[in-house]
């Protein structure tokens, strides 16, 4: 059984508890990062624990501690759960007050629960590039904010997987893709990786800010802009980006074989240099 932490205690998970009253459970008035485990170490600690602090004070909440002791409770839980490829789940919320929509006046106790989830093989080449439906994007307009309001990619992800894809990406009424289900969304033209701009519309990947940062090292072309359905079915490659899937070819979207039809060329690469950085930084 896992050791997981709520509140300050680290418990086996079967005893973890949060009240009925838990506006993140009524009103999803929460916050949550993924931090990926590699060779039992955390990739990008210090980007995940900003964009936390980011994501808290959009909704006027503090930081429930501060990094270090946030980074301690991660280690004692990786150690604890002895984890050596997986990831470590974090949520924040605004704590129980009495139902209302108005933010509790008084200061209410955050609710902070961590746990882990071991994924063995997490870093293994992919075999093959994800097929990726394409569907509405229905989210609400602040999704820079790492909310745990989560119901819309959910049913995207299950409407793609019905009709036989692996993942969605998701476009805006003129037709231009905003990003994946929970990953950010490239294409490749020749030489150029294309993703959409940062704004209110995507989540601010931290992967996507390094890999960003890797292909600019490498001297690879990066144009940060909205980039369109028909556009993307006809590039040379495509890929996604995300803390527990690092860089993913996509090799299908909306049923139209990107380039060739398998993995590309730059995905590979920026896979790699991304996981050689990642695994040299890891905490
Ligand atoms: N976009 C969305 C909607 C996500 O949910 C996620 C991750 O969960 C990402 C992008 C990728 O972000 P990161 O690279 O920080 O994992």
């Amino acid at each position: 059984m896992r050791t997981v932490y709520v509140n300050g205690d680290y418990l086996p998970e079967s005893e973890g508890r949060v009240s009925i009253f838990d506006r993140g459970f009524l009103f999803a008035d929460g916050v949550y990062e993924v931090t990926t485990v590699l060779d039992g170490k955390l990739v990008d600690f210090d980007g995940h624990a900003a964009r936390l602090e980011r994501s808290l004070r959009e909704l006027d909440m503090p930081m429930p501690m501060t990094r270090d002791a946030l980074l301690e409770v991660h280690h004692r839980l990786v150690a604890e759960n002895d984890i050596d490829e997986g990831l470590v789940y974090l949520q924040v919320t605004r704590g129980a007050a009495d139902r209302d929509f108005a933010y509790p006046a008084e200061e209410t106790e955050q609710t902070v629960v961590l746990f882990t989830q071991a994924k063995p093989g997490l870093a293994k080449a992919p075999e093959k590039g994800l097929s990726v439906d394409l569907q509405p994007d229905l989210r609400w307009g602040r999704r820079d904010i790492k909310t745990v309001q989560l119901l819309y990619p959910s049913m995207a992800k299950m409407a793609a997987k019905r009709a036989g894809h692996d993942d969605a990406w998701m476009h805006e009424p003129g037709g231009t893709i905003t990003e994946g289900t929970s990953n950010n969304a490239y294409i490749v033209k020749g030489n150029t990786i294309v993703t959409r701009q940062l704004g209110n519309e995507i989540l601010h990947g931290i992967t996507r800010a390094a890999v960003l940062r890797l292909a600019r090292e490498a001297q690879m072309k990066v144009e940060e802009r909205a980039f369109t359905v028909e556009e993307a079915q006809s590039a040379d490659e495509a890929f996604v980006t995300s803390a527990s899937t690092f860089v993913m070819p996509v090799t299908s979207i909306g049923g139209k074989a990107v380039g060739d039809g398998q993995p590309g060329r730059i995905a590979g690469r920026l896979r790699e240099i991304y996981l050689d950085e990642a695994r040299a930084k890891a905490l």
